[in-house]
C-alpha cells in the first residue's frame, strides 16, 4: 500500500545512464518525475564525438564497451532496440614497450622486455594472469550475496594492487608488465589503487569473447531513453542549489544565467560525487555523507583522437588495440566497427598522472607524436586530431571514481545511502564506478529505496 501524497512528484538531476534510468522505473511506477539535466543532451560520460570527424566518423570519449555479462545494459540495450556488434577478438596481443611493437600470441609467446622468472618466463602473460590474478578474483566474493563483505574481500580492501601482487609472488618485472594497459586505468593506477577495487573491476571486463559496442555509436543508448522520457527531460539546467525538509524540496537551478526553484516531494542526484561538491545543501548534508562526497577520489582520463587518411593498418594484420609504455596508455582503433568510409580514427587512452600531464600542456603534438612513434604510417596518413580530458568536463569533473586502501568498504554504504527526502544514484554509488551497469543498478537500488519509502 502506498502511503502519502501521490503521485508524488520526483525530480532528477542528471541525464546520464543513472539519473534516465531511474526516471523510466518511476514513471512506469507512477510517480510524476522531471529529470534537471546541466546539458543540451543526455548521456552525460557516454559521449560520443560527432562534429569534429569527416566522413561521418565518430569517437567515443566515455564508454565504448558492453561485457558479455552485463547483463543491465545489455536488457535495457534490447528494450530500446539498438544493434550490437562484437569486439573482434585476435589470437594475439600488441604491445608497445621500450621503443618496440611486442606479439605475444599462444602459438609465439613474446619475449617481454621485463626482468621475469625463469618461471613467469615459461609461464608467459596469460599464465602469470591464471597464477596471480585468479586467485584474486575468486577471493573477492560476491558482492550481491548476503554476508559481503567476507573477511577476504576486507583484506582485499587494505592493501593496493601492487601489494597483492607482491603477496602472490609477482616479480616486479611481471608487475611492471601488468602496469601496461588496463590494469592501469583506474585511478594512479595499480602501486595506488585498492586491490579490491581493481579485481572487482577486473571481474567486469571479461577474458570471453561477447564484448560488444553499439553499432552506430553508444549514445543511442541513452539518446533512445531520452525519447522515451521525452518532455519530461529539462535541459541546460544546472542545479545549484537544494533546500530541504522533511516536507519536501526546493531545487534551484541555473537555465541561461536565469535563476529558477522547483518544488517536489522527493530529490534523486544522479551526479558523480566531484560535480555533488559543487551543489549547496540547506540544511547540509550529514558530516559522514558530506566527508565522503568531499573525499570520493576521480580518476583523470584524456583521450586524444586522430585522424587517418587511410585504414594502414588493415594492412598490418590488423590492429585493434595496442597497451604501450608511453603517456598516451592505450591505442584502439575507434572505428572498427565503422566501414563507411577508407579514413579511420585512432583513439589513445590515457589515465592517472599521464592523463594530466597531457591535459596540462593541451598541446596535441607530444601525444600525436607518440602514436606516430608506435604506428609509423600515421606521418603520411595524418589529418588532424583533438584531445578531450575528463578532469576538464564541468559536469564530470573527472572519469570515475576510484579507491585507496580502506575507503571502498567504508565509504560505499554512506554514498548510496538516502539522507531525509534525497536518494543518490550513479556510478560512483555503486560496486562498479566506470561501468554503465554500476549506472543501472544504482538506479535500480534508488527506485527501491523510493518504493519502499512509500509504501508499509
Ligand atoms: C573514459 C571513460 C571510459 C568508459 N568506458 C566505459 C565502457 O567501456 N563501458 C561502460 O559500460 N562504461 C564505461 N564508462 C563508464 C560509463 O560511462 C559511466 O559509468 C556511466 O555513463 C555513468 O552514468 P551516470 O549516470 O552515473 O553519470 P554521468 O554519465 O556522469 O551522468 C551525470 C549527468 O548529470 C549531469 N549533471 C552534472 N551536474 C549537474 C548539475 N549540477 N545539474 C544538472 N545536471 C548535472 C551531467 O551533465 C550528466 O549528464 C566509461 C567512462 C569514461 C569516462
Amino acid at each position: 500500500m502506498v502511503i502519502g501524497r501521490f503521485p508524488e512528484r520526483i525530480v532528477v538531476i542528471g541525464a546520464g545512464m543513472a539519473g534516465l534510468v531511474c526516471t523510466l522505473e518511476l514513471m512506469k511506477q507512477g510517480y510524476n518525475v522531471r529529470i534537471l539535466e546541466a546539458n543540451s543532451q543526455p548521456g552525460g560520460r557516454v559521449y560520443t564525438m560527432r562534429d569534429q570527424f569527416s566522413d561521418g566518423l565518430f569517437c567515443e570519449m566515455g564508454a565504448a564497451f558492453i561485457g558479455a555479462h552485463h547483463f543491465l545494459t545489455l536488457s535495457y540495450a534490447q528494450q530500446v532496440g539498438v544493434q550490437l556488434i562484437n569486439l573482434p577478438v585476435p589470437n594475439r596481443s600488441l604491445s608497445y614497450i621500450d621503443g618496440r611493437l611486442i606479439i605475444d600470441s599462444p602459438d609465439e609467446p613474446a619475449l617481454w622486455p621485463v626482468s621475469l622468472t625463469a618461471e613467469e618466463r615459461i609461464l608467459g602473460y596469460a599464465g602469470m594472469f591464471e597464477k596471480y590474478l585468479k586467485p584474486g578474483l575468486k577471493a573477492t566474493g560476491n558482492p550481491f550475496l548476503p554476508g559481503w563483505p567476507t573477511k577476504q574481500a576486507v583484506l582485499l580492501d587494505s592493501m593496493t594492487m601492487e601489494q597483492y601482487l607482491k603477496g602472490q609472488g609477482a616479480s616486479s618485472g611481471a608487475i611492471k608488465l601488468f602496469e601496461i594497459g588496463y590494469m592501469q586505468m583506474l585511478g594512479d593506477g595499480i602501486r595506488k589503487v585498492s586491490a579490491l577495487q581493481r579485481l572487482l573491476d577486473l571481474k567486469m571486463t571479461s577474458s570471453e569473447s561477447g564484448t560488444r559496442t553499439i553499432v552506430g555509436g553508444m549514445d543511442q543508448l541513452p539518446k533512445k531513453l531520452a525519447l522515451t522520457i521525452g518532455s519530461n527531460i529539462s535541459y541546460g539546467c544546472a542545479v545549484t542549489h537544494i533546500e530541504h525538509s522533511n516536507k519536501g524540496v526546493t531545487v534551484q537551478y541555473n537555465n541561461s544565467g536565469e535563476i529558477f526553484t522547483i518544488n517536489c516531494d522527493r530529490v534523486v542526484v544522479a551526479i558523480p560525487s566531484t560535480v555533488l561538491r559543487t551543489i549547496h545543501f540547506s540544511p547540509p548534508l550529514s558530516k559522514e555523507k558530506n566527508d565522503v562526497i568531499q573525499n570520493q577520489l576521480t580518476t583523470s582520463v584524456t583521450r586524444t583522437v586522430v585522424q587517418s587518411r587511410t585504414r594502414f593498418w588493415n594492412n598490418l594484420s590488423s590492429f585493434t588495440t595496442i597497451n604501450t609504455d608511453l603517456k598516451i596508455g592505450w591505442l584502439i582503433d575507434a572505428t572498427f566497427a565503422q566501414m563507411s568510409s577508407g579514413r579511420g580514427l585512432i583513439c589513445s587512452y590515457s589515465s592517472g598522472e599521464s592523463a594530466r600531464e597531457i591535459s596540462r600542456t593541451g598541446n596535441i603534438n607530444s601525444a600525436v607524436s607518440e602514436i606516430k612513434q608506435v604506428l609509423p604510417e600515421l606521418s603520411s596518413n595524418y589529418e588532424g586530431g583533438m584531445v578531450f580530458s575528463w578532469d576538464h568536463n564541468p559536469y564530470s569533473r573527472g572519469a570515475y571514481a576510484w579507491y585507496k586502501p580502506k575507503q571502498m568498504i567504508r565509504m560505499l554504504p554512506k554514498l548510496s545511502a538516502a539522507q531525509g527526502r534525497i536518494y543518490f544514484a550513479g556510478d560512483n554509488t555503486s560496486l562498479f564506478p566506470g561501468w554503465i551497469e554500476g549506472a543501472i543498478s544504482s538506479a535500480l537500488r534508488t527506485v527501491n529505496q523510493i518504493i519502499s519509502s512509500n509504501s508499509i
